[in-house]
Formats: structure tokens, sequence, C-alpha cells
């Protein structure tokens, strides 16, 4: 068991709220991947664990998959320094933005950074000549998203510099979709266009192309031209689609079951409302449990009264605002004893609660539903 935060030690407590990681499921779901990008030609596979990789644990993630991947993705600084510091020696690329004074401590952990702008590149050069060392990089392409990244039309500024830096190796050039996951694909596909135009300043300069990459999951899924020499694949890795739009048939199963147990059970009478601001009551009496989790962990306050927990193999309403540590849900008149299990997140024998759901009942999406689920959710690997 990995606990993240140290208010809790797992050696003397047993947290009735946990998240349990299948890592095989993660090497499974990785294999399928590959093979499905392996049907063109070889393509090389980032492993994406930004943000915690995405809920289910940075560390134990990059540790069970690193040997498959290619090169492992985040996105600041201390998720890569974390890494190396548990012996991850797989090429880390650190993919957000970064300030100046920073830059040191990517050359020391050796983290390949993304350069944007023709200016942090020369400090990125002037660092690592001043360290004595040589630093690696990839270029950052901004083609649609306006995000960091230097403008695909001036990227050729960028790719000449790049050529005039002595202690910088440029081993990579990227861009990232914005739209890939939505209905109509033409602004990915201008983006494609837009990215294919500046790698043409390679051929056209006869010099070697670096490592390009492109594809996130939704790209994968539905742009094979956006392959290049790698792909990005973050959402599908851990098993979920990025959106109704795109195509879910290569077989992912998502990794992860966050349960909890029933902590308290009360009957409920008519007209007595539950929970802050009497938002819910029955009108006839009730049978209602405390279950120890709340918007505190990652379960969103805004799910009140409409997401729902499997119990003992059956479906039933969250009821009453979501509390900070607690919520409550009403069984009607079925029965539920203190320390039984409570699915919130996952299936059971025959009725599962799924990312997507959750992401509708907290009007939100999948992505902030798994990166939400905090650290005081102990994580448990099987
Ligand atoms: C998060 C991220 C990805 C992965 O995106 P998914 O939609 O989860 O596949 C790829 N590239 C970059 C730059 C990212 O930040």
């Amino acid at each position: 068991m990995a606990i993240f935060d140290p208010t809790i030690d797992s050696s003397d407590t047993i947290r009735a709220t946990w998240a349990e990681v299948d890592l095989g499921a993660l090497r499974r779901n990785f294999r399928l991947i590959r093979e499905k990008i392996s049907a063109a030609r070889h393509v090389g596979m980032m492993l994406m664990v930004k943000a915690n990789a995405y809920g289910h644990g940075l560390v134990e993630v990059t540790k069970a998959l690193s040997d498959i991947a290619d090169c492992v993705g985040v996105a600041v600084l201390e998720e890569g320094v974390l890494l190396r510091r548990e012996g991850v020696n797989t090429p880390i690329i650190v993919m957000g933005g970064i300030w100046g004074d920073q830059i040191p401590h990517f050359i020391k952990h050796d983290l390949i950074l993304s350069a944007s702008s023709v200016d942090r590149l020369s400090q990125i050069d002037d660092a690592a000549k001043a360290m004595g060392r040589r630093a690696t990089v990839h270029l950052k392409i901004d083609t649609g998203m306006e995000r960091g990244g230097i403008h695909y039309f001036n990227a050729h500024k960028l790719q000449e510099a790049a050529i005039k830096c002595d202690s910088v190796d440029v081993l990579g050039v990227y861009s990232h979709f914005a739209n890939a996951d939505a209905e109509d694909l033409a602004h990915a596909k201008l983006q494609l266009e837009r990215f294919q135009e500046v790698l043409a300043f390679y051929e056209k300069m006869s010099r070697p192309r670096p490592t390009a990459h492109m594809a996130n999951s939704a790209a994968l899924l539905r742009l094979p031209e956006s392959y290049f020499d790698m792909v990005r694949p973050g959402l599908l890795l851990y098993g979920i689609y990025p959106s109704p739009n795109v195509p879910n048939n290569i077989g992912v199963s998502p990794a992860m079951t966050w349960k909890s147990r029933v902590v308290y059970f009360k009957v409920v009478p008519p007209d007595h409302p539950v929970s802050y601001g009497s938002t819910w009551k029955s009108d006839h009496p009730v049978r209602v449990v405390t279950i120890p989790v709340g918007y505190g962990d990652g379960y969103f306050r805004s799910m009140s009264n409409r997401s729902q927990v499997i119990i003992n193999d059956r479906k039933h309403p969250q009821v009453g605002t979501i509390c900070m540590d607690q919520l409550m849900v009403n069984i009607e008149c079925d029965s539920a004893y203190n320390g039984d299990e409570v699915i919130l997140l996952g299936s059971s024998e025959s009725e599962s609660i799924t990312v997507e759901d959750m992401a509708v009942w907290a009007n939100t999406v999948p992505y902030e539903v798994l990166t939400a689920i905090n650290a005081r959710v102990p994580r448990v690997y099987i």
C-alpha cells in the first residue's frame, strides 16, 4: 500500500475509504494500445503519468510500466524529480511550462525540457554550458491550442536556433491537439497540417528529424496520420475513452475501483431532511447509511442528490448534500451493516459505476473525476 499523504500513516490505520489500482490491467491496456498503433508501423509510446498518473499513483504506475514504455511524460518538474529519486531511469519529458530558475534542476536530474521559445532555448543552452553538462529538449510547437509553445508560423525560428545551440541536444519536436475528441475533426486536421509543415523544415534543411509526436488518446483512436514517431495516450491507458465521439473498440478496461464502507445506519423518519441545507427528505421512513467519503477526498459536492453507489451488489442513490468527509445513501428498505463494502466507482458482480457516470453527475470530464481523487484516499495495488 502506498500513501501519498504524510498525514495518513497506513501502518497503524485502516482507512475505510481506499482506491484499488489494477497494475496488470494498466499493462494490458498499454499492450493493447501498442498493438493498435503498430498495425501501421513502429511507433514509440510515451507513458503519460502526469497528475499522479491520472490519480492512479505516479511512482507505482511508472515503476510497473516504464520497462515497456519508450519515454515517460509528466507535466511539472517535481513529478520528474520524484521519479528520478525513486530510481526510474527511463527518459522523462516534462511537458508543462517552465520558468528560468528551474532549468538547472532539469539538467541536474537528467529531465527532458520542453523548449517553447527562442529565449527559453538559449537560457537552457546557457545553463547547460555553465554547469558543464548537456541539456536535452523537445521543441514545443503550438498548432492551435494557444497554450505554451511557439506558434507554428514562427516555429522555424526555434528550429534554426536549435541548430546553433552548443550544449543542447534536441531529441524531439511536438505539438498538442485541442479538439481531437470533438465531433468535428476539422480543427484537429488543421493542426495536423500545420505540424506537418513545421516538420517539413527538416527535409528542406536536409537534417534528421527529431522524434516527432502529437497524438493524445483521441487522436490515437481517430487520426493515424498523427502518429509520427511516438504517441502520447493518457486517459486511454487508464482504460477510459476521452469522449463519446471516439470509437471505443480497442478493448482497454478501467484499472481503478474506489471503495468505502458503511459506518452508520439509521432509519430517517418522514419530513426529516438529510444533511447541510436540508436539500433532501423522504415522505416515508427510509434506511439511510453514512459513508466516510466526501468532497475532501475528491468526491465532488456537485454530485449531491445525483450520484449512486453500489452496496451489496445493488445501486442506491446518494441523498442530501455531500459533506467534506461523509455522505449519506438511501437504501430504502434494503439492509446494510456496519463495515459492508461500498463501491463508489467500479464494478460489483452485476452493477457498475463508471468514470463517465461520475463525470455526468459532476458535470465535468472523466479526466477531472480521476485526478480529483486526492492524497487522503490510500491507493492499494493489486
Ligand atoms: C495530458 C497530455 C496528453 C494525454 O492526453 P489524453 O487525452 O489523456 O490522452 C498528451 N500530450 C500532452 C502534452 C498532454 O498534456
